[in-house]
């Protein structure tokens, strides 16, 4: 019996695919009942996750032992479910696709998106996608959006999945990476990565496939190996990746440069909402905090985000 170290590539429920650090594929089972402390959820071992199995040179390898995450995407009990679901472990990054129009994507849910990984600790940087269709008013709204969040320091690109023939910088960013994709339906995502990565036409088609059988709907997981490095994790939990439920007291925590002008409001529990002395409204008011970020910090906070959750 040997011990092997691997990353956890496919998960069914019940079988996980596991990527050994020599590069075997062996498919485990879990001994027992092994789990991370503190963390509660239907599934002790995700996608993502670092694992010791035990390898006896029959087809079958048993994990032993889970490494200690360094940030986790889960989807909370709710009404339905009564446990929560680690949907993807050990996320280098999340990338956001982003358009200004065909469809517009709204700011909330570009901020609500940024809060979320901002939450979880995953780095996040925004695509926006479609250029080739913008005109000059598009471009200037593109533009406002970018310094926007470049100001604020996270990483964007602008690109046409479509139309633009070299896309190496996508290729550039999602090298070497575990990388969590999202964005509204129609954006371009599938485009995206069937332009960076042929291959995964075929696998995409057949996890629907998968999904419409309805019977793993909840627990099959699978991150797609990029050829240049790195992987890409399609399940279908991580749409709700921006819907975590954060707790109203510290969401300005995740609206980087609110967090930073709180430190002076003069009550410590300031909500930065109707509280006088708050440095965050005066920041608003003097442009050093972008209006329509203080207004999806708002949104989320007085709750108009039931739709959400
Ligand atoms: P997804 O729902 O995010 O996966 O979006 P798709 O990749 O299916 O793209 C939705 C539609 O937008 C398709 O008709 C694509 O051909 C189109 N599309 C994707 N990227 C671009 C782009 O950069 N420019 C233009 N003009 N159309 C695009
Ligand atoms: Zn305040």
């Amino acid at each position: 019996m040997e011990q092997k170290n691997g990353l956890v590539i496919k998960s069914t429920g019940s079988r996980y695919t596991v990527l050994s650090d020599n590069g075997e594929i062996v498919v485990c089972q879990i001994r027992g009942k092994i789990r991370l402390k503190g963390i509660k959820s239907t599934n002790p071992v995700s996608v993502g996750d670092r694992v010791v199995y035990d390898d006896d040179g029959s087809n079958e390898g048993v994990i032993s032992k889970i490494e200690e995450r360094k940030n986790y995407i889960i989807r909370k009990a709710t009404n339905l479910s009564k446990e929560s679901h680690i949907i993807a472990a050990n996320v280098d990054q999340a990338v956001l696709i982003v358009t200004i129009n065909y469809p517009m994507t709204s700011r909330v849910f570009v901020d609500r998106f940024i809060a979320a990984s901002e939450a979880y600790g995953i780095p996040v940087t925004i695509i926006f996608n479609k250029t080739d269709r913008y005109d000059a008013k598009h471009m200037q709204i593109l533009d406002d959006w970018r310094n926007l969040y470049e100001g604020i320091g996270y990483k964007t690109l602008a690109v046409s999945a479509k139309k633009q023939a070299d896309l190496s910088e996508v290729e550039a960013l999602l090298k070497n990476k575990i990388s969590v994709l999202s964005g509204h339906s129609g954006v371009g995502k599938s485009t995206l990565i069937n332009r960076v990565e042929p291959e995964l036409n075929l696998k995409t088609a057949e996890i629907s496939a998968i999904h419409q059988s309805g019977k793993h709907t909840t627990t099959f997981a699978e991150m797609h190996a990029l050829s240049f490095g790195g992987y890409i994790i399609d399940t279908p939990g991580i749409r709700g990746f921006g819907l975590i439920h954060i707790e109203k007291e510290e969401l300005y925590h995740y609206f980087k440069e609110i967090f930073e002008f709180a430190e002076n409001c003069r009550f410590n529990n300031c909500s930065h909402y109707s509280e006088p002395g708050c440095s965050v409204k005066e920041a608003v008011e003097s442009g050093n905090i972008a209006l329509s970020r203080y207004e999806s910090y708002l949104s989320i906070l007085l709750n108009r985000n039931e739709k959400y959750r």
